[in-house]
């Protein structure tokens, strides 16, 4: 039968970090064999200002962004983390936002040491920090490159005004080009996020910012169809003139070619990467790995040997930082229910083209790949799952159809 445990804030983190290790450790109906390879997520909850569509958790500050305070906070909450991760090596590191490059050079140095002094951080781990255009500078990223970020994320979104006022980013085509050179020529790593199907935008005009992207060199792009998200200014004021369902096809089979063509793979539903450049960190999520999510509203999940569990952070950053600064940075902490464990196991891995090992789900979950057998002999008969036995990968139907593929693990 599944389980549910609610741990409430003031439960066990407040009783003591060693005490929550306890209760995480106690018996429950899982059998992990190995712990899955662990990943470190910080959120830096601020931007210049707030984008219509988007829903991620990102405030525009009222007054001077308070960084020592929140540097205070990610400390605090890291070393009432630590018991949770004891022993376990970190692979890969994601500063991500918001606009954690809005930190200042020297507040980056601060907390990548505070990070290397608290966590046994891989001497070769993928260190990635989002950006925008708007606060990137040469100087700036030179610096953080310094301080140990390998792979740097720009979201650029469109190279061209038209599409970017009515998205409310701050920057200009101009400084998204600036940025896409500056990044390019300080690290070796680059990731270019670009959206299409954006209010207005024609077919040409979404090619033209692929072929731009492309111009600078990059190893990596994510490529997002814009969505309007439910508690955002779009979704109460929808734009009007969004492409219509088949001229987004043209668009998505236009990057298709464009970016298969210039040697790009499509690992993932919206990640593309030349060989060798595929974003470690990402690659631990859609692989059932683990992470834990330190800052505003950060989620994480970790494995214990007879339990995975969930947990998110106070999301508002002044209750965050008082929070953490109390030892109770916790909104949420759940035990995965063991009927769910394998639909969030196959909601990530479906993402991927090539799916993954068919042993990982055990490795992962740790139930028997029983416990879907039925589920993926339907996938197979209706065309959506290679039927071959040592990867569990969608056919390119099942790509097309990955809702109905994903919902169909989902108890
Ligand atoms: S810059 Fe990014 S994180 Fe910030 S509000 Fe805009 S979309 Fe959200």
């Amino acid at each position: 039968m599944a389980t549910r445990i609610t741990i409430a804030p003031a439960d066990a983190l407040q009783r003591g970090p060693a005490d929550a290790a306890v209760r995480f450790l106690r018996p429950g109906e899982l059998r992990l064999e190995a712990l899955p390879p662990l990943s470190l997520y910080v959120h830096f909850p601020w931007c210049e200002r707030k984008c219509p569509y988007c829903d991620f958790n990102s405030h525009a500050p009222e007054g001077p962004i308070p960084e020592a305070d929140y540097l205070d906070a990610l400390c605090a909450d890291l070393e009432a983390s630590l018991p949770l991760v004891w022993g376990r090596r970190v692979h890969t590191v994601f500063i991500g936002g918001g606009t954690p490059s809005l930190l200042s050079a020297a507040g980056l140095d601060r907390l990548l040491g505070d990070l290397r002094a608290r966590l046994p951080i891989d001497a070769d781990a993928e260190i990635t920090m989002e950006a925008n255009p708007g606060s990137a500078e040469v100087a700036k990223f030179r610096a953080f490159r310094d301080s140990g970020v390998n792979r740097l994320s720009i979201g650029i979104q469109s190279f061209d005004d038209r599409y970017l006022r009515p998205l409310g980013r701050i920057h200009d085509g101009a400084e998204a080009r600036r940025a896409a050179e500056a990044a390019v020529s300080v690290f070796d790593n680059v990731n270019l996020d670009l959206m299409y199907a954006l209010p207005g935008q024609s077919l040409d005009d979404c090619l033209r910012d692929i072929d731009t992207a492309l111009g600078f060199g990059t190893r990596h792009l994510s490529v997002y169809h814009l969505t309007v998200e439910p508690n955002t200014v779009y979704a109460k004021y929808p734009p009007t003139d969004l492409p219509d369902d088949d001229l987004a096809a043209d668009m998505q089979e236009g990057i298709v070619e464009r970016l298969g063509g210039a040697g790009f793979d499509n690992y993932e539903i919206s990640a593309w990467a030349r060989p060798g450049s595929r974003s470690r960190h990402n690659l631990n999520y859609w692989t059932f790995g683990d992470y834990l999510g330190i800052g505003a509203g950060a989620h994480g999940k970790l494995s214990f040997p007879e339990r995975i569990t969930r947990q998110a952070r106070l999301r508002q950053p002044q209750s965050y930082m008082e929070g953490a600064l109390r030892g109770d940075a916790s909104a949420e902490s759940h035990d995965l229910d063991t009927a769910a464990i394998p639909g969030e196991f196959m909601m990530n891995a479906l993402r991927l083209t090539d799916g993954v090992p068919t042993t990982l789900f055990a490795e992962r979950t740790g139930l028997s790949i029983g416990s879907i057998a039925r589920a993926m002999a339907e996938a197979c008969a209706r065309g959506l799952l290679d039927p071959a036995p040592e990867r569990i990968r969608p056919t390119d139907l099942g790509r097309r159809f990955l809702n109905d593929l994903q919902a169909m693990f989902i108890g």
